[in-house]
């Protein structure tokens, strides 16, 4: 296994430098640095700017008008990307449905929705979670009848990411609910307009409406609309889900994070000297640096076992708990090192208005937000504890 960087991938990595230098504009990377979130608008600015360059979907096959990288291309374009603070790209139509199209769609499917998703026409969600269906993602109970060439739809997804901005959503439900749980699953492409859709916000713990509930009451939804074939969802779902846990790790993004608690603790003072000299802090801080480097290594001996084509097992589950425990712990340090001026809820200042005052220094009114936001990601793409069980069986045999 060669984990080093070829002539040719070190001249990519040149040329998505420079494309970042010339083209992020720097109120986008601005809001990222400092934590700030990021609006539709936004999105859909960086989206463009991607689009335009050819950029925007790294994993599409160029016929579809994607870049066509490989994983090294692809894990050189998220280091760039991080360290430049670019926004992150919406995953849900372009790295998650897309791929399901792309392998068990129709071809009148993939005509119709995959240019949208370049072009920035269709926003989608992910509606798999329900109330009684997480971590247990085949026991979905939203009920698909079909009544002719149509389905009639009835029941609830919930924990819906940016459901609110969506003109589309993807959905499993169950259209035959005497079969074997896994087996009675339909994955459905739903009209966010349709009659019978309802949105509710969910406010978390940051105080940001991100996630949602939406509700079917006898939605009618096209019989064409049903990707492959009915009872097959599970299968799909499971393809998705692949794609869904690809660049979990995060390496870019905690390279960029631990950067930034490093600068913020040399510069705060604790009993006189820089915090990055208090034992204790120090200590945490060499702790996430090495794990960080660990898993750095691991996330290229995957990388590099996918350039060759080659699927990553277990290897996800380590890399998806790793990352994100590291990333937490970022969060938790830099709210440690910002101290009490991490305590003040500042809206406006976090909502990115520009001339918006903020409290306390740089990093302050996002890094308690950031903090409480981040425990999400040991939940979301399968909690941390059922990637735990999935590595004591498949990696350590238990
Ligand atoms: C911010 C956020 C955004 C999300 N966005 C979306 C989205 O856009 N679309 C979507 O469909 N879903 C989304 N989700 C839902 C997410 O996928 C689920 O929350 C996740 O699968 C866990 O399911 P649950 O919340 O029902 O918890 P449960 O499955 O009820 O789990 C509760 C607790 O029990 C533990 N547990 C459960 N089963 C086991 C087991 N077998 N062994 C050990 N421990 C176990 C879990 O680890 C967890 O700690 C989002 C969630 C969050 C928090």
């Amino acid at each position: 296994m060669d984990l080093s960087y070829t002539d040719e991938e070190q001249a990519f990595r040149a040329e998505v430098r420079d494309w970042l230098a010339e083209t992020l504009p720097r109120d986008l990377s601005e809001k990222v640095r400092l934590g700030k979130r990021m609006s539709k608008q936004d999105v859909e600015h960086w989206h463009r700017l991607l689009n335009a360059k050819g950029w925007l979907a790294p994993n599409w096959p160029r016929k579809y008008g994607g870049a066509e990288w490989n994983a090294v291309q692809r894990q050189i374009f998220e280091e760039e990307a991080c360290l430049a603070h670019a926004p992150r790209t919406l995953p849900f139509g372009l790295s998650m449905l897309a791929p399901v199209l792309m392998a068990f769609g129709s071809e009148e499917q993939r005509q119709r929705f995959l240019p949208g998703l370049l072009d920035g026409t269709n926003w989608w969600c992910q509606g798999y979670s329900e109330p009684g269906a997480g971590s247990d993602l085949a026991a979905v109970k939203t009920r698909a009848v079909r009544e002719g060439d149509e389905y009639v739809v009835n029941g609830q997804k919930t924990w819906t990411t940016l459901g609110q901005h969506a003109d589309w959503i993807f959905c499993l439900v169950r259209t035959d609910p005497d079969a074997k749980k896994q087996e009675g699953i339909s994955f459905l492409l739903i009209d966010m307009t349709s009659p019978g859709v309802t949105v509710r916000p969910i406010v978390l713990i940051d105080g940001e409406a991100e996630v949602n509930e939406v509700f079917f009451d006898n939605v009618r939804v096209p019989a064409e609309n049903l990707v492959g074939e009915e009872n097959k969802g599970w299968t799909y779902a499971k393809y998705l889900l692949t794609h869904e846990r690809t660049n979990i790790a995060g390496v870019g993004f905690s390279t960029a994070a631990l950067d930034t608690v490093k600068h913020v603790a040399q510069n705060v003072k604790s009993g006189g000297k820089p915090l990055a000299e208090n034992p204790h802090f120090a200590a945490r801080l060499a702790q996430v640096e090495i794990d960080l480097m660990a898993m750095a290594t691991t996330n290229l001996r995957v990388v590099s076992a996918a350039a060759k084509g080659e699927a990553p097992g277990a290897e996800s589950s380590m890399l998806k708990v790793k990352g994100t425990v590291i990333r937490q712990e970022l969060t938790s340090l830099l709210r440690r090192a910002v101290g009490p001026d991490a305590l003040p809820f500042q809206p406006d200042y976090l909502e990115g208005g520009d001339n918006a005052e903020m409290m306390g220094p740089e990093h302050a009114a996002t890094s308690g937000p950031s903090y409480f936001n981040m425990r999400k990601l040991s939940i979301f793409g399968g909690s941390n504890e059922v990637q735990r069980t999935i590595i004591t069986k498949a990696i350590i045999g238990l």
